[in-house]
C-alpha cells in the first residue's frame, strides 16, 4: 500500500540540456550510435525471417540474443543501452502497426546507418557538478541552463543538427496546488495561441513568420554551395542555429502560458491534436505547418504534465465541430469557412469571435454541462510582448513552484 501511495505522489519529467563532449568523447558517442544501428539492423533481420517462416517472435526473445549476437565493437556498447536498442525497435515496429491499422499506407522499417540517441536506461550514468558520466564514454560537460530536479531514472544522449544534447528523465514530487474552484475551455490556434472560454486571448508571437524570410535565404544560399565544402557547413550551421533559436522563443512562451493555464484552473479541456486537422491556412508551407503542429503537440504536453504535477486535470475532447457549433443555441453551421474569423448564427443571431464560440464549445465537451447562456464584454487580449503574467500577477504567486 505504502509503495503505491509513494508512486501516486510522484509524476516523470524530462529535462533537456545542451552538452559538450570533447572531439575524443564525440567520437567514441559516434562509434556507439554506428554499432547500435548494426544490432538494430541485425535484430530487424531476425524478426523479418522469423516472420517470413511464420514463427511468432516477441521482444524478450530478441533481447534474448543480445548476448549471441555477433556485431563488431557490440563490446563498446553498455549494456543497457543495447537493450535500449531492441526497446526502440519493437516501437518502431509498433508504431507502424499502429498506422497499418488506421489505414495509412506504409512501407516496411528501413536498416538504419546510425542511431541517433544513446539511451542509458537505470544505470551506467552518474552527474557530478557540470558534468554527466557515462559508463564505457567518459565525462561530458552539460550547460544545465535551468536545474535539474528530481531523482534521475535514465539519460538519453542525442545527435541532432544543432550539436548534442541530454535528455535526463527524472521523476519528482508533485506538488499540488490548492483547488482554484474554476475550469476552462481553450481553443489552441495559428492567430490566438489560446481562447479561453473566460475571454482571455493570448497571442501567437508566430517566431518563425519573422525569420521566415532569413531562413529562405540562408536555404537559397545553401543550394548553391557543394555539399560538403566549408562554405556549405557555415551556411548549414546558420540555418540549424536560426531554427533552434525559434524553436527556443517558442518553448520558453509555451512554458510560460501553460504554467499561468495551470495556475488558475482546476480543469483544462484541450482539443485532441492526433485528431484535429491544424492546417487552418490552405496557403501555409510545409515547413509551417510542421512548425505549427510540433508548438500545439509541445503545448499539450508540457501543460499535461504540469498539471499532472499539480494535481489539475487536462482532458482532452473530440475537436469535430468546435468551430462550427453556435455556442449559445446549438445551431451547427457546416459552411463555416476558414477565413471566418467572426462566427455569425444563422439561427439565432449570435454574433462572436470563431476561436471564442470554439473554446466554450470545448469547455461543454470536456465539462459535459449544458451551457449557459453567455454574453460577454470584449475578450482580454495579451500580446506576446507583455506575457500572462503581466495581466494576472497576483495570483501567479500563489504557485508554490
Ligand atoms: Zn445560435
Amino acid at each position: 500500500m505504502w509503495r503505491a501511495k509513494e508512486k501516486n505522489d510522484k509524476t516523470q519529467l524530462s529535462f533537456k540540456y545542451k552538452i559538450y563532449p570533447t572531439r575524443e568523447v564525440e567520437e567514441k558517442l559516434i562509434k556507439v550510435m554506428q554499432i547500435e544501428a548494426k544490432v538494430y539492423n541485425a535484430l530487424l533481420d531476425v524478426i523479418n525471417n522469423a516472420r517470413k517462416e511464420g514463427k511468432k517472435i516477441t521482444p524478450k526473445d530478441t533481447q534474448n540474443m543480445l548476448k549471441e549476437l555477433k556485431i563488431e565493437g557490440k563490446e563498446l556498447v553498455y549494456s543497457k543501452a543495447l537493450q535500449m536498442v531492441n526497446n526502440q525497435l519493437w516501437s518502431n515496429i509498433n508504431a507502424l502497426h499502429e498506422l497499418k491499422k488506421k489505414g495509412k499506407k506504409v512501407g516496411k522499417l528501413r536498416y538504419k546507418k546510425i542511431l541517433k540517441i544513446i539511451n542509458y536506461n537505470q544505470s551506467g550514468f552518474k552527474v557530478e557538478g557540470d558534468k554527466l558520466i557515462l559508463s564505457k564514454i567518459g565525462e561530458i560537460k552539460v550547460l544545465f541552463h535551468r536545474p535539474l530536479e528530481g531523482e534521475i531514472k535514465g539519460v538519453i544522449i542525442k545527435k541532432s543538427s544543432t550539436g548534442w544534447y541530454a535528455i535526463f528523465q527524472v521523476e519528482v514530487e508533485k506538488k499540488p496546488l490548492e483547488k482554484a474552484g474554476k475550469v476552462v475551455g481553450i481553443d489552441l490556434g495559428v492567430d490566438k495561441l489560446v481562447t479561453t472560454s473566460d475571454g482571455v486571448v493570448i497571442e501567437n508571437p508566430k517566431v518563425f513568420d519573422k525569420v521566415e524570410r532569413r531562413i529562405k535565404i540562408l536555404q537559397k544560399s545553401l543550394s548553391r554551395k557543394k555539399k560538403g565544402s566549408r562554405n556549405y557547413e557555415k551556411v548549414r550551421k546558420k540555418l540549424a542555429k536560426l531554427h533552434e533559436h525559434v524553436k527556443n522563443l517558442m518553448s520558453d512562451y509555451i512554458h510560460k502560458v501553460t504554467s499561468w493555464l495551470v495556475e488558475e484552473y482546476d480543469e483544462i479541456y484541450v482539443e485532441d491534436l492526433d485528431v484535429k486537422d491544424i492546417v487552418e491556412d490552405s496557403e501555409s508551407k510545409v515547413l509551417r505547418k510542421h512548425i505549427l503542429h510540433s508548438d500545439f503537440s509541445k503545448f499539450v504536453s508540457y501543460l499535461s504534465y504540469k498539471a499532472e504535477r499539480a494535481g489539475r486535470r487536462v482532458v482532452k475532447v473530440d475537436p469535430r465541430n468546435t468551430s462550427k457549433t453556435c455556442a449559445r443555441c446549438g445551431y451547427v453551421k457546416k459552411d463555416l469557412a476558414l477565413a471566418d474569423r467572426v462566427f455569425v448564427c444563422p439561427e439565432c443571431g449570435w454574433t462572436v469571435d470563431r476561436d471564442y464560440n470554439a473554446s466554450l464549445n470545448i469547455l461543454r465537451a470536456g465539462s459535459g454541462l449544458p451551457l449557459e447562456p453567455v454574453d460577454r464584454g470584449p475578450l482580454l487580449y495579451i500580446p506576446f510582448s507583455e506575457g500572462v503574467y503581466s495581466k494576472f500577477l497576483g495570483r501567479s504567486r500563489k504557485s508554490p513552484s
